[in-house]
């Protein structure tokens, strides 16, 4: 293992040190700094490598959208819509949206 540089921060015990992806085996560096951040937090040290924290992270925010089951109200299929349907307004389905859109 090599050392970046001979001068350390004083109260640093840290030491930058190699860990596994649990996600596509990368072993990537667990840095000094990462490692203080992660301890002033409280935080375990981490499983994935920052490519794939990055990637769950966007995944998620993604995936965050619920999608509700309904029934479209013009031509009685079955469709989802991404917000809960009250009941108050009509709901449809995508082609159906469509055409009244063009309306
Ligand atoms: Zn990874
Ligand atoms: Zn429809």
């Amino acid at each position: 293992m090599y050392k970046k540089s001979t001068e350390r921060k004083e109260m640093s015990d840290f030491e930058s040190k190699e860990l596994q992806c649990s996600d596509c085996g990368k072993t990537f560096e667990f840095s000094v700094e990462d490692q203080e951040f992660y301890a002033q937090r409280g935080y375990a040290e981490p499983k994935r490598c920052p490519e794939c924290r990055k990637t769950r992270r966007n995944n998620k925010r993604k995936g965050h959208k619920q999608m509700f089951a309904t029934v479209c109200a013009e031509c009685g299929c079955e469709t989802t819509v991404p917000f809960q349907p009250t009941g108050e307004k009509p709901v449809y389905c995508k082609k159906c949206f469509k055409n009244h859109q063009q309306q």
